[in-house]
């Protein structure tokens, strides 16, 4: 029987995870798990960019495009923290050595659908990996935190609602215990449920059905963001996403008859059900982007990536349009945590796409969740930071006691107990959408 203790298990290492790695207390020993490698993160993946309150001026407009892309159904207090938070996070991220595009030497800001203007920071069409990487690099050099690749978490270890650990397994099948002071659940979304989606298959929301196997409260687990624009193809796997801030710099959609038939920044839902309405109007399986009307200098300065994918996919943007499909993208829902990112069990926590803080509503303003996700893995740090460490022998034996049970139970489903997840988490979601 394999265990480990440790003060702080954080499981994922996405941005969430990492930058609530980089601000836990030094002297207090951090485990970090992940199902995959440490890149494989859909937080590598972002390519529009990161919000950012731009002068004092802008905060009403941001909690206004925020609150009605969310249709109000947002917690008001918990995008107000976010918003005011912004500038802090981002000077840190430049501290870090996380490189925006500057336009004379000033920081340069684009647009994206819903934004009633430019406040969204970029990093060419890669500031997903931009922000990680340098997230990763400054976590690995951290002596207090260790990360342990393809180590995937099976189950919680709780009793009378205090979180002790968890049990995991290793990429060779073997299990094991993990005992924990305080836990982080960084767990990203759920795309890898849908055949459809931009996120990575291997993001399946195991944290979410564990929570719910546990009685730790979800929200919203219905709210599930399509976006509206990834590149159509008939191949398997992740669709490649067409950035929002494509649309935002002025591609246009066409029907089949290559006519325009939407306002190409409608907030997501809206864009996407008037994408699904004119397919089904066409009977085709997706619609047409029109990137050339940007200019091959704009597709090329602020898209080389978007550029290179369609080129090696068949498709020259700076000369072609493109063939576009709504898919699976982002889980505004997730398991509840106050404006600490705490759920409601104790020493248990949850950050980033996992987690529902309330800020993203019915329906996610673009650009919001690297920011959100930061924002409140820094809070969820700071609360663990300023906690009672007492050491309970009690809690040790309690660990090792349910472990071993878990354990047993683990052993004896094991082979499906992926495929059980993903299933309970599916009917999770229809129940509470039927209860709507
Ligand atoms: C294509 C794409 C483009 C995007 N563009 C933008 C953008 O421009 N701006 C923006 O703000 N947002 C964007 N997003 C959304 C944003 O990237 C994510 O919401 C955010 O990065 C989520 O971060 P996270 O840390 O919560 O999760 P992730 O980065 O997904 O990390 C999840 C981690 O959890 C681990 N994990 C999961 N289950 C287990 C388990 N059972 N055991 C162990 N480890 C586990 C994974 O291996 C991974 O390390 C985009 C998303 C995608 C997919």
């Amino acid at each position: 029987m394999e265990i480990k203790k440790t003060d702080i298990l954080i499981v994922g290492t996405g941005a969430s995870g990492l930058f609530a790695a980089l601000h836990m207390p030094s002297d207090k020993e951090v485990l970090m798990i992940t199902k995959d490698t440490a890149e494989h993160s859909d937080s590598y993946l972002a390519q529009g960019g990161i919000c950012v309150q731009r002068d004092e001026e802008d905060f009403d407009s941001f909690l206004e495009d925020t609150l009605k892309a969310g249709h109000y159904e947002n917690r008001r207090e918990s995008v107000e923290i976010m918003i005011r938070s912004s500038r802090k996070i981002i000077d840190e991220l430049i501290g870090l050595g996380v490189d925006f595009a500057r336009k004379d030497g000033k920081l340069d800001y684009t647009r994206e659908g819903c934004h009633s203007k430019p406040r969204i920071l970029f990093h060419e069409d890669i500031t997903g990996q931009e922000i990680t990487s340098k997230l990763l690099q400054a976590v690995r050099k951290l002596p207090n935190v260790t990360i342990l690749e393809q180590v995937t978490m099976l189950d919680l270890i709780e009793k009378e609602n205090q979180c002790l650990g968890i049990a995991a397994k290793r990429e060779d099948g073997t299990v094991l215990g993990i005992s924990a002071g305080e836990t982080i659940f960084a767990s990203g979304g759920i795309g890898g449920l849908y055949t459809h989606s931009t996120n990575y298959p291997h993001l399946t929301g195991d944290a979410l059905a564990i929570a719910l196997r546990h009685g730790v409260e979800l929200e919203h687990i219905d709210y599930i963001q399509i976006h509206p624009t990834t590149l159509y193809s008939q191949k398997p796997g992740r669709r490649f996403l067409i950035s929002e801030s494509v649309r935002g710099e002025g591609a246009k959609l066409y029907n089949a008859k290559g006519q325009r038939f939407a306002n190409e920044v409608l907030p997501r839902d809206l864009l996407t059900e008037a994408i699904r309405k004119q397919m089904r109007e066409d009977q085709k399986p997706y619609v047409w982007l029109d990137m050339t009307c940007l200019g091959e200098q704009v597709i090329l300065g602020h898209f080389p990536h978007i550029y290179q994918h369609c080129l090696e996919e068949g498709y020259d943007v700076t000369r072609q349009w493109i063939p576009v499909v709504p898919a699976q993208h982002y889980f505004m829902g997730g398991i509840h945590v106050d404006s600490d990112s705490r759920t409601t069990m104790e020493h248990l926590y949850a950050v980033g796409e996992t987690s529902c803080n309330g800020v993203h509503g019915a329906n996610r303003l673009a650009s919001n969740s690297l920011l959100e996700s930061l924002v409140f893995a820094r809070r969820a740090a700071e609360k663990i930071g300023c906690g009672a460490w007492e050491t309970d022998p009690d809690k040790e034996t309690d660990f090792m006691e349910i472990y071993r049970k878990t354990e047993a139970e683990i052993h004896r489903q094991e082979k499906n107990l992926a495929q059980i997840y993903k299933q309970e988490v599916l009917e999770e979601i229809e129940r509470e959408r039927r209860a709507r």
